[in-house]
């Protein structure tokens, strides 16, 4: 891809820890009961207000490569082949309620996506409702993010819209034991959940690779994003079990500023 090396200098620029990923990555304190989350996705406390609630949430408000966007095909310029290359495993995750989306920790190091020579290992996979990105102002019923980060710690995610259809049997397991949709943040799921997580994502890896920010608090840029554009099923029964837990807990699309996007394939 042509403008890899801007991404990757740009990447370069801004060290992402996941400790900063905050409440995305590490559940909240048990006391949490007594102080709500600090942020939502309505009201005051909701991502038009999200700048404004602590001062280390200033790019959710003045960044300029913020994320979601949409990623419009006809904006998307044609990648090399195998520019980037996913690489998931059959492995055990553990599911945390965090307060703001059912996250599934892995804990292998088996899981790996290599880009651009840059090797990331999965760290966790979480799930919107609605999906945060758009693909030519399509709207999914669910979104899965998969955050990879790498030695110097970039962060990578790979993003997989879901649409209605069959059951999916791979992720079965893990809406069978979604953590008690009553729970307050930290809750976790009793037991291990094995999950085939190739089978999670879609034969075909073409993808939307553009820079972008975590969608969350504090809105870190220098994240990169692959957005892969073809579709996983799940049943309604199925997205109904997570959206029952968390009705909306989507960011609004941000503005794309002229960044380029690619259209990849791995
Ligand atoms: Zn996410």
């Amino acid at each position: 891809m042509q403008t890899s090396k801007r991404h990757v200098a740009g990447i370069a620029a801004v060290v992402v820890t996941l400790a900063s990923v905050g409440a995305l990555a590490l559940p909240l304190a048990a006391d949490n009961e007594a102080t709500p989350p600090h942020w939502s996705y309505s009201g005051e406390s909701g991502p038009a207000h999200w700048s404004t609630l602590d001062a280390k949430f200033a790019a959710c408000g003045n960044g300029m490569a913020q994320s979601p966007i949409d990623l419009e095909s006809h904006d998307a310029k044609p990648g090399k082949a195998g520019e980037f290359h996913i690489d998931y495993e059959k492995g055990d995750v553990a599911l945390v309620n965090n307060g703001h989306t059912v996250q599934a920790n892995v804990a292998d190091a088996k899981d790996t996506v290599v880009f651009d020579g840059d090797t990331y290992h999965l760290a966790q996979f979480h799930f919107h409702s609605p999906s945060e990105h758009t693909t030519d102002q399509k709207r999914f019923p669910l979104e899965i993010h998969f955050v990879n980060q790498d030695g110097a710690k970039h962060i990578l995610v790979v993003g997989v819209m879901v649409k209605l259809g069959d059951e999916n049997p791979t992720l079965a397991p893990v809406f069978r034991s979604l953590p008690p949709a009553s729970s307050r943040a930290s809750v976790t799921a009793a037991a291990p959940i094995p999950v085939d997580l190739a089978s999670v994502l879609p034969k075909n890896h073409e993808a939307y690779v553009y820079n972008g920010s975590l969608t969350t608090p504090p809105c870190t840029e220098g994240v990169r994003w692959v957005v892969l554009s073809h579709p996983i099923e799940m049943s309604k029964d199925q997205v109904a079990s997570f959206s029952r837990m968390f009705p909306d807990n989507h960011r609004p699309l941000q503005k794309v500023n002229g960044r380029e996007i690619d259209d990849d394939t791995d």
